[in-house]
């Protein structure tokens, strides 16, 4: 498979590129040329689907043997044998209508990104030993992305990672599972400024070319296709174990893990709808309603890995929507870079209201959603779980057919939200035993671009 750029300016390359590679140099992402069709999932375990998913996306097949070979090791950690499992939560009723739990906090960080990036991590570490090249992966993070990425990379002798995450914007147990990595080749900052701000100056460093050619820059961002692909294998096995095509709820912030679903529907998955569920920071909600997409402030809210604004996957769902017209998908964010904002137009916003819903939730909301769900199941749901239930809750009339609810992150994690909805916290996993305990070690840089890159600079040196 060849990969292009949503901007059409860039050549198109190859999956290794695409695995290595931040944005195309047309400041686009990539997509694949065209959707493969191939994929098998009836029946298959979810290894089975990664592999799948593999195979119709790398064309070399010295790689492509070494990738398949990756993935027992790349789930072998995680606490259960499905990796994704789907759990009902209405035991009384038909499949065809009841609401399901899918579990996709399994991994070694407790949140759904280690589905993606343990893989990534070995597949990475493979490509750039076959290119006999190493890399500096930096991660900006709204908290899970970061320790996901750690636990990814730490200790990969060809890989140096740079973690920055807002100051004081991640929650104690996240920062903490990022900076008590002991590893020398992990690198953490934390950045006086939001998630946004973060962001923006990890863009800048890639735009800086002679930075990235002598540092080996590599994201690792979900703008990363690979990523997203892999994503898309948890709503195949959840589609294979249903009777009916369902509707995905997805608590969103970098429109990934949702655009994720739409790559399962172009490669055959069922879907009935996926509903995006933001917090507060209710961006693409708004655009999706009214066909303008500008971001505001970022506000902090109980769900931080969704305290975001500035969506960069949704790029990708503007290229599919407008039937990969990459023209003006490039004046739309010219004109987002130069003004701040994408006016959708009808056909473009019709297209995506096929496939996507949306609605936001308060923290307010999410914390009822919290106690509501304890009440009615006896299960604990993290905040950021909460808002998709939330979010369906007030979208419930619009929704028809079984409820798929992506659990992204352990409950264990944000003992703070539980406390607030009154539901005692669960026990503390093996997976955060310790953490609380170790010492930290992280960098406090001002938001500025010059210092981070000269922290990066005489950290990895060149
Ligand atoms: C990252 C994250 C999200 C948001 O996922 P996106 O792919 O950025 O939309 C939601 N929940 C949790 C727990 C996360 O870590």
């Amino acid at each position: 498979m060849k990969f292009i750029s949503t901007r059409g300016r860039s050549a198109p390359v190859d999956f290794i590129d695409v695995l290595l590679g931040g944005p195309a140099p047309d400041g686009g992402l990539y997509m694949p040329r065209s959707w493969p069709t191939e994929i098998d999932y009836d029946g298959s375990p979810f290894a089975d689907d990664v592999s799948s998913l593999l195979r119709a996306f790398i064309d070399d097949s010295d790689f492509r043997k070494a990738a398949l070979g990756e993935i027992p090791d790349a789930y072998a950690g995680f606490d259960d044998p499905a990796i994704a499992p789907l759990r009902a939560l209405d035991e009384d009723k038909d499949d065809s209508e009841g609401r399901f739990l899918l579990e996709l906090f399994h991994g070694p960080t407790l949140a759904f990104k280690d589905i993606a990036l343990q893989l990534l991590g070995r597949l990475t570490s493979r490509a750039l030993e076959q290119r006999k090249s190493r890399a500096t992966i930096v991660v900006a993070t709204s908290g899970d992305t970061g320790s996901a990425a750690i636990a990814a990379f730490r200790s990969r002798p060809n890989v140096d990672i740079v973690v920055i995450h807002p100051k004081d914007r991640v929650s104690d147990v996240q920062r903490r599972q990022m900076t008590t990595a002991s590893d020398q080749n992990v690198h953490n900052v934390a950045l006086d400024g939001t998630f946004d701000d973060t962001q923006r100056i990890v863009k800048s460093l890639f735009a800086d070319s002679e930075f990235a050619k002598r540092t080996h820059l590599m994201a690792m961002n979900s703008i990363n296709f690979v990523r997203v692909a892999l994503q898309s294998a948890y709503y195949f096995t959840s589609d294979d174990n249903l009777t009916a095509p369902a509707n995905f709820v997805v608590p969103t912030g970098n429109f990934g893990d949702v655009f994720a679903g739409e790559v399962a529907i172009r490669m055959g998955c069922s879907v009935r709808q996926l509903v995006v569920a933001t917090n507060a920071n209710a961006i693409l909600a708004r655009a999706l309603a009214t066909g303008v997409y500008e971001p505001g402030p970022v506000h902090q809210t109980l769900s931080p890995s969704m305290d975001i604004q500035v969506a960069s996957n949704f790029e990708r769902a503007l290229f599919t929507a407008s039937g990969r017209d990459t023209d003006w998908v490039r004046s739309a964010m010219d004109q987002f870079a130069r003004d701040g904002r994408v006016y959708i137009p009808p056909h473009v916003l019709h297209a995506l209201r096929r496939t996507y819903i949306a609605g936001s939730a308060s923290d307010d909301e999410t914390i009822a959603a919290i106690a509501r769900i304890h009440d009615e199941t006896g299960i604990t749901i993290d905040p950021h779980t909460a808002t998709g239930f939330a979010v369906a809750e007030k979208l419930k009339g619009q929704l028809e057919g079984p409820l798929v609810f992506l659990a992204t992150a352990h409950p264990a994690k944000f003992p703070e939200a539980l406390a607030q909805a009154g539901v005692p916290p669960p026990e503390v996993p093996p997976q955060l035993a310790n953490i609380m305990d170790a010492p930290e070690r992280f960098t406090v840089l001002p938001n500025d671009v010059a210092q981070v890159r000269q922290f990066i600079l005489d950290r990895v040196g060149s």
